[in-house]
């Protein structure tokens, strides 16, 4: 069976068990599934058979990673009751468990003191860290060109100037760029992406950290994607030192729905400085206090919140919690190791040429071509070709001085931007996939 149905059992039977604890109240027949409802069930599954293999190792493109059986099931038990943790009268119960939660992930990066709440996702996750940069210290945002394309569409949501800082060869913030614009002054707050989504580049945040004794600005992490990295035990040394050093930021996004195993609508900020909480502060009407605890509503800008996504995360951390060492640390560096290997495939095969060496587990690579243009037609061609065969890759446009630093004059360059391939390697299987993976590879290359 391709996808996971027995964990359904288990659904039923703690299902049931969180019906009994009802049983005091006065008989109240649930609503229940009519055979109209079965039917356009049904008419659902139907619709949704029009969807990539996302579950399936040789899905290997996009970011995109099934949830964890229980990640999954914890969920629905939850959302049975659908709990809000917008405030503690709409989920007294997981409200409990996102703050359990959300101090695991703290403590990832070595903060016990912080403040953080989970959210719709890294984009969400990401405004509110940079509304609080914003307050706290006035004044442009600074990004890599390869950060995530939203940092510039928030700042201006927010109303803040946004600059893009130039990345090296690596796709990794240029240090040198960014201490020119940091001299020009006006700068309010870098944000240092550890993993980008396009490359899955590392930005050097220990020599950013210096910059900072000297220019002085606010530091976020973007860190949605590569931050669990944190616990890998197989990074390179420029990407273990950017990880150890990140709970010097002042603030850190981290998404549990990208490699947390968790369902989506799970993005999570965390602040250095607790007392960023009192810039939430309101007095609305509508909330009701039912004790004087601070309940997680006073410090989001979201109000309602699926109550299911902190029950989710609570319970995959009791399973595999996000420690070094541990079960979940290891399955990332096999993550890591799946990427390392596809690349050497890549580095000595004859028909393709490897754009980088991942930083973390994102390989980027395209098919020989003399020219920039003739090698994207051909990533194209591959990317439909390798679907046909079920190898679901994703295309990236690389900007060409980025190619150029990597291929030289092997090829000549008449486009800006040069189509390659990425495969997005988050499963652990994808390591023991690799031989499959290479093989389809190999023989779409030479047809
Ligand atoms: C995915 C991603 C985001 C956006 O997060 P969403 O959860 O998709 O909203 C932001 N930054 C980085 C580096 C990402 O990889």
């Amino acid at each position: 069976m391709s996808l996971d149905i027995s964990s359904l059992d288990a659904l039923h039977d703690t299902l049931t068990r969180l019906s009994t604890s009802f049983d005091t109240l006065p008989n109240h027949d649930a609503d229940t599934l009519d055979d109209a409802g079965r039917e356009v069930l049904a008419q659902v599954a139907e619709r949704l058979t029009n969807n990539y293999p996302y579950h399936h190792p040789l899905y290997a493109g996009q970011m995109l990673k099934p949830p964890h059986p229980l990640a999954r099931t914890a969920y629905q038990l939850a959302m049975w009751l659908n709990p809000n943790n917008h405030a503690l009268d709409g989920g007294r119960a997981s409200s409990a468990m996102e703050k359990e939660a959300v101090a695991d992930l703290a403590r990832m990066f070595g903060w016990t003191e912080s403040l953080g709440h989970l959210c719709g996702g890294g984009t969400m996750a990401n405004l509110e860290a940079l509304w609080v940069a914003g307050q706290r210290r006035p004044g442009t945002i600074l990004a890599s060109s390869q950060a995530h394309y939203t940092h510039g569409r928030i700042s201006g949501v927010l109303g803040l100037d946004f600059a893009a800082v130039p990345v090296d060869p690596r796709g990794a913030m240029d240090v040198t760029a960014l201490e020119r614009t940091l001299a020009s002054g006006g700068v309010g707050t870098v944000v240092a992406t550890l993993g980008t989504t396009g490359f899955g580049a590392v930005d050097p945040l220990p020599e950013i950290l210096t910059l900072r004794d000297k220019y002085e600005f606010r530091l976020h992490i973007d860190a949605a994607y590569g931050g669990y990295f944190a616990l890998a035990d197989n990074l390179d040394d420029a990407a273990r030192a950017a990880f150890a050093s990140a709970g010097e930021a002042d603030s850190i996004v981290i998404d549990p729905h990208k490699h947390g195993l968790q369902p989506y609508g799970c993005g999570c900020v965390l602040f250095a400085d607790p007392d960023v909480g009192r810039l939430y502060q309101h007095d609305s009407p509508y909330t009701y206090f039912t004790s004087n605890e601070l309940h997680l509503g006073e410090i989001t800008l979201e109000c309602s919140r699926a109550g299911a996504s902190a029950v989710a995360l609570w319970a995959t951390h009791r399973l595999l919690p996000p420690v070094r060492g541990g079960q979940f640390a290891e399955n990332l560096s096999r993550c890591r190791t799946a990427a390392l290997g596809l690349y050497q495939y890549i580095d000595k095969s004859p028909d393709y040429l490897p754009v980088m060496a991942p930083a973390l587990d994102i390989v980027v690579w395209a098919p020989q071509g003399a020219s920039t243009s003739a090698i994207s037609a051909r990533s194209e061609a591959l990317f439909d070709a390798a679907a046909g065969r079920d190898l679901h890759l994703a295309l990236l446009g690389v900007p060409v001085d980025i190619a150029r630093a990597h291929w030289c004059d092997t090829v000549r360059y008449d486009t800006e931007t040069v189509v390659c391939l990425r495969s997005t390697l988050m499963k652990p299987e994808h390591a023991t996939w690799l031989p499959e993976i290479e093989g389809i590879l190999t023989h779409l290359a030479r047809r």
